[in-house]
């Protein structure tokens, strides 16, 4: 009988082109994908490291779902992704019904890790099985008993638990079969890993180095996602605009992809601000394809703050590169990422970040506060830099409202303006589909939902601030 799997994917989109990824593995390996986890033979929870939070749900999630185990002892539970690649085999002793911990690099080996799994991990084993009922009925899920602890060692002596992290300098993923999961937008990742080293930041550690695809391979994949009748592609790289292939820079690469019959829209994200070059700018402004919107992350405001988390950029060359790109780009839509409370930041620091913000006036922004992880520079920063948690979120809760004001009032001002919306899919109000414009600005509307799909000429009737409604708009109307 063929296995059924399931996978759960969390953290950013190039985490959810890795979900996809393993879905296209396991199916051309005999797979069966499941929709719901109950009805699964192997679960994998596809995990992201970047902020604790995240990972502190997905543990959340882990030991939610060993409950499915209890009731189906030979169900196998695996985690992937980058909190796998960061706690190691010591999430095999955190979570002992967990069979299989699997890094970003290791997923082309995922069906013969699977195929070694499943005979004696705990929960398998009869006297293994009864030890790890009794540890859930004494400390709940995740918790470390001596007879949990017994069980684990045995299934691990046996070779039924398994931890795949090596990190592989030149894994690409090339020639394997994705199973994509939207047919309005398809994700194409052309870089993994990265090569800056962002104090903060565990990327580089978890993904390894910058390694780029070839570009044949990457125009051959849009070439199958546009005969599939996909009309939007989003390329994804850690920092995307500094791929580099031969003589394919990122400029050479957009143009091309932009140029593939079928292809009526391309993205891509996230650019490093130090990567935006003139020629990049130019394929942005001549290319109809590519979207006239860039997510620029600055992530904070001050010299002295990007100079301690390594950005390699100052304030006055994020503004040159900000100006620039609006020169080129005519009604460019701006997005960027912000980190507030950076050990030391000073309130003074703060508050030009905030100046920053109303400065530039983005049309979107993703917003955290500074999250400790283990092993990035930052943690080494002395002990009293660490700003206390309360100061920390009051820091957010403001730039927050700062954001949030300037982004209101920038989309007001497009009320009443004509777009051409991509349906994306359903909204929740009954009768609406919501999709986005060309500046990734989200536009809810009446319609059916045989529009998801299709290019819809939209009025932009009234705004919530962050979202908009709209109205479909009548024949002959020109968007502008
Ligand atoms: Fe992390 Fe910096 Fe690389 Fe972005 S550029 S992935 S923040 S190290």
């Amino acid at each position: 009988m063929q296995r059924k799997a399931y996978v759960e994917t969390y953290g950013c989109q190039m985490n959810i082109s890795d979900g996809e990824l393993m879905q296209g593995i396991l199916a051309s390996h005999g797979y069966v994908l499941a929709s719901r986890p109950e009805d699964a033979d192997v679960i994998l929870v596809n995990t992201c490291a970047i902020r604790e939070h995240a990972e502190q749900r997905v543990l959340g999630r882990v030991g939610e779902l060993y409950r499915l185990k209890r009731e189906n002892p030979d169900l196998v539970i695996g985690v992937t992704g980058c909190m796998a690649q960061r706690m190691g085999t010591a999430l095999l002793d955190r979570a002992p019904y967990v069979d299989l911990v699997m890094g970003p690099d290791g997923y082309r080996h995922l069906p013969e890790a699977l195929a070694g799994i499943g005979r004696l991990a705990p929960g398998r084993d009869r006297e293994a099985d009864t030890d790890v009922r009794q540890g859930a009925g004494r400390g709940g899920a995740g918790v470390q008993l001596p007879v949990l602890r017994a069980a684990q060692r045995k299934a691990e002596a046996a070779g039924a638990r398994k931890a795949v992290l090596d990190l592989e300098p030149h894994e690409n993923y090339e020639g394997l079969e994705v199973s994509r999961t939207s047919e309005v937008s398809a994700w194409v990742p052309v870089q993994r890993g990265c090569d800056y080293r962002c104090t903060y930041c565990i990327v580089p550690y978890v993904r390894g180095s910058e390694k780029n695809r070839q570009p044949e391979q990457v125009l051959d994949e849009v070439g199958d996602i546009a005969a599939r009748g996909i009309p939007e592609v989003v390329l994804l790289g850690q920092t995307v605009n500094s791929y580099r292939h031969g003589d394919w820079d990122f400029a050479r690469l957009l143009r091309a992809v932009a140029r593939v019959d079928g292809i009526r829209r391309v993205r891509f994200t996230s650019p490093h601000p130090n990567d935006v070059t003139p020629e990049l700018l130019a394929v942005m402004a001549e290319e109809p394809a590519v979207c006239r919107q860039l997510h620029l992350p600055v992530q904070a405001g001050h010299d002295r703050t990007l100079k301690r988390m390594l950005r390699r950029y100052t304030v006055a060359e994020y503004m040159a590169k900000v100006e620039m790109a609006r020169a080129a780009v005519p009604d460019l839509a701006l997005s960027t990422d912000v980190i507030v409370a950076f050990p030391g930041e000073t309130e003074a620091e703060y508050e030009a970040t905030l100046d920053l913000l109303r400065a530039v006036r983005f049309d979107d922004a993703y917003l955290y506060r500074y999250s400790a992880r283990d092993g990035t520079p930052a943690t080494r920063l002395p002990a009293q830099d660490f700003i206390a948690d309360d100061a920390a979120q009051a820091r957010l809760e403001r730039v927050i409202d700062v954001q949030r004001a300037i982004q209101a009032e920038i989309n007001r001002s497009e009320v009443g303006r004509l777009e051409e919306v991509l349906v994306e899919r359903q909204a929740r109000t009954a009768g609406d589909v919501l999709g986005r414009t060309e500046r990734n600005k989200v536009v809810a509307f009446p319609g059916p939902p045989s529009l998801v799909g299709s290019f819809v000429r939209v009025r932009l009737t009234d705004t919530t601030g962050a979202t908009f409604m709209g109205m479909a708009a009548a024949s002959g109307e020109r968007v502008a």
